[in-house]
């Protein structure tokens, strides 16, 4: 695993590209279609979508 706190880019299964914080605590929807792409789980979050980048 790698730590997710730091901003990640992924890609929500519409093409959309999102920027999202690996920490969140939040959830976190594609402001596109508006599918889920980060759940909360309280510690980590976890990334539902295809992660393209962590940008540190
Ligand atoms: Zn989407």
């Amino acid at each position: 695993m790698i730590s997710l706190s730091k901003y990640i880019r992924v890609q929500c299964n519409c093409g959309n590209d999102v920027i999202v914080f690996g920490d969140s605590k939040t959830n976190v929807n594609c402001p596109k279609c508006g599918a889920l792409i980060v759940e909360s789980t309280g510690g980590h979050a976890k990334i539902l979508c295809r992660r393209l980048e962590v940008l540190g």
